[in-house]
């Protein structure tokens, strides 16, 4: 018997709206709307007309993330539906979940108990095919590589340069690195591969970062796959890929439409992560939703070190917006583990590890008032949070003079979101006074070290020959004024994972500069950060099945 609690039984038992109503509410007419059954349809953004003054952005971040869990998603969900309960037009715009953590360690990326979007098995699993279609791009290209090396290599690509990798939609770590086109002349030219997982994919965050159907076959045109025998780059245009790429991705640019349990309206497409990629949900989504409600809702993944930099430095730029206010979402159980308490002993009251791990906030706190936006906590409450403990954290909200709103949406949907509804609406009529840290015309070193002392609080980055080298390649060609991406481990703000709250003194090692000339971004990579995460001891997927009826059994 299933549990009556679990986010999957409540989203189950949910009564959804068919999804034309859900699309008239926000004027989408028939012309617009590609339906996918009953409950989900894909939305022709660009037959839409443009309103003259497009809705407010709300970022919803987070502190860094411990095992105790945030419920970031879940607070944005039910953000958008007290907005919804205060009489404004709402829509929350979210990333779509990858199967890797969803089979992993994680289980559904839906939001969590009432404050979910449905139908939550479709978007959890195979989600309108977005990131079938991506990963089968991705694959196309890498089949046209290795058929261009067997037949004939008329453009002297070196197959020790390729840089271009193969993907799938799981965590799989037997195939981060593999040899490919064994067993002779007929089966292609032998040479070392290996697969990232989709969601770190050049072409998600192509697909995350175009403004259009145009925009996307330039970007995928302008991709460097590797280098030749004499050093120059090779890109999809010489390849002559760039259309049938375009072609695979064509309804996969659309944003989906579909709703919360309260029937919010919810955008959701793309879903880069935020520790290897740049964590944000597509450009069109979020501009549509902007033309299509007064505030639109949406989260960048982990904490504000990984996902609101990112969002602020690189989707902000290069959709031509900023958001307007930003909720930093915190636990009372993630802040007493920041704290140092472990994780089995979360139960017991401990103000005074509790307070010790503010110290993580306060940074994420500090990071976001660099940007110059005065942040709004979301305290999201859990069920065993002692009254003291909430006590102690508002006080020290109120000392650093910083707003935080206790949120109950998991517990109670919207109404237990109104207060941070209203405190957010507050921001919102605040003129802008949004700035990056950095420009894109300084030097890589000078950006990465504006990115580690500014948003992780340390010292120096220090970069590895390798990665120095790669600088140096990246400045002969002319790609160095491109925002950076940092792919970092997500738990701490250092490059370790372990050292949690608030570490100071610290170096961030790069070992590794990766130009993405189509996304627009140097990633940067640190520590032991993989494109490729493995499973964990006990998968989340060994306790999922399927009902007689056809329902999933264990999606959390
Ligand atoms: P994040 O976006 O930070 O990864 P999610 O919103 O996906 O987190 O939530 C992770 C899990 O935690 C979900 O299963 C959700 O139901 C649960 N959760 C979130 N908030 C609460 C809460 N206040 N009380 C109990 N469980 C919660």
């Amino acid at each position: 018997k299933i549990n009556p609690l679990t986010d999957l039984s409540i989203a189950k038992n949910a009564k959804m709206k068919p999804i034309k109503e859900i699309s008239d509410k926000i004027g989408i007419s028939d012309d617009y709307l590609d339906l996918y059954g009953k409950y989900r349809a894909k939305i022709d953004f660009e037959k839409i007309p443009m309103k003259d003054t497009p809705g407010k952005i709300v970022l919803v971040t987070a502190i860094s993330p411990t095992a105790a869990g945030e419920g970031k998603s879940t607070v944005t969900v039910g953000l958008a539906d007290a907005m919804q309960k205060i009489g404004q037009s709402a829509i929350v715009a979210l990333r779509e979940p990858s199967l890797g953590p969803v089979m992993g360690v994680k289980g559904g990326a839906t939001g969590g108990g009432y404050a979910q979007v449905l139908p939550m098995e479709e978007i959890n699993l195979h989600f309108n095919g977005d990131l079938h279609a991506i990963t089968t791009a991705n694959n196309a290209l890498s089949a046209i590589i290795d058929n261009h090396l067997h037949q004939g290599n008329q453009l002297q690509i070196d197959p020790r340069r390729i840089i271009w990798k193969r993907v799938i939609d799981m965590n799989d770590r037997a195939l981060r690195h593999i040899t490919i086109g064994l067993g002779g002349p007929t089966q292609g030219v032998p040479r070392e591969d290996g697969f990232d997982i989709t969601v770190a994919s050049e072409i998600m965050a192509i697909l995350c970062l175009a403004k259009d159907l145009r925009d996307l076959k330039e970007r995928l045109a302008q991709i460097v796959i590797g280098y030749t025998y004499d050093k120059e780059p090779v890109t999809v245009r010489a390849l002559e890929a760039e259309g049938a790429l375009t072609l695979l991705l064509k309804e996969a640019i659309k944003p989906n439409l579909v709703q919360t349990i309260e029937g919010t309206p919810a955008i959701i497409h793309g879903g880069p992560f935020a520790n290897i990629a740049h964590g944000c949900n597509s450009i069109i989504a979020t501009k549509t939703a902007a033309n299509l409600a007064d505030v639109v809702v949406t989260e960048a993944g982990f904490g504000a070190d990984l996902g609101a930099e990112k969002f602020m430095h690189i989707k902000s730029r290069q959709g031509g917006f900023s958001p307007n206010a930003v909720v930093i979402v915190a636990t009372i159980r993630a802040l007493k583990m920041q704290g140092g308490k472990q994780k089995d002993s979360l139960k017991e009251e401990d103000v005074a590890a509790l307070l010790k791990g503010t110290s993580n906030l306060e940074k994420h706190i500090d990071t976001i008032r660099a940007f110059g936006i005065e942040p709004v906590i979301a305290l999201n409450k859990f069920s065993l949070d002692t009254n003291d403990e909430i006590e102690a954290l508002l006080s020290w909200c109120k000392e650093k003079n910083v707003v935080i709103a206790l949120t109950e949406v998991w517990e109670k949907g919207g109404e237990g979101g109104v207060e941070l509804a209203k405190l957010v609406m507050q921001e919102l009529e605040k003129p802008s006074k949004f700035a990056p840290l950095y420009d894109v015309t300084e030097s890589i070193e000078d950006k990465v070290k504006t990115i580690v002392q500014k948003v992780y609080g340390g010292t120096d980055v220090v970069f590895t020959d390798t990665a120095q080298k790669q600088i140096n390649q990246i400045k002969s060609y002319g790609w160095d004024t491109m925002p950076i991406c940092m792919a970092k481990t997500q738990y701490s703000l250092t490059d370790q994972p372990k050292l949690l709250g608030r570490p100071n003194g610290f170096t961030i090692t790069v070992r590794e500069v990766l130009p993405k000339l189509g996304a627009g971004f140097i990633v940067c990579l640190t520590g032991d950060i993989m494109t490729m995460p493995g499973l964990p001891k006990k998968p989340a997927a060994l306790n999922m099945d399927v009902s007689e009826d056809g329902h999933a059994i264990g999606l959390f």
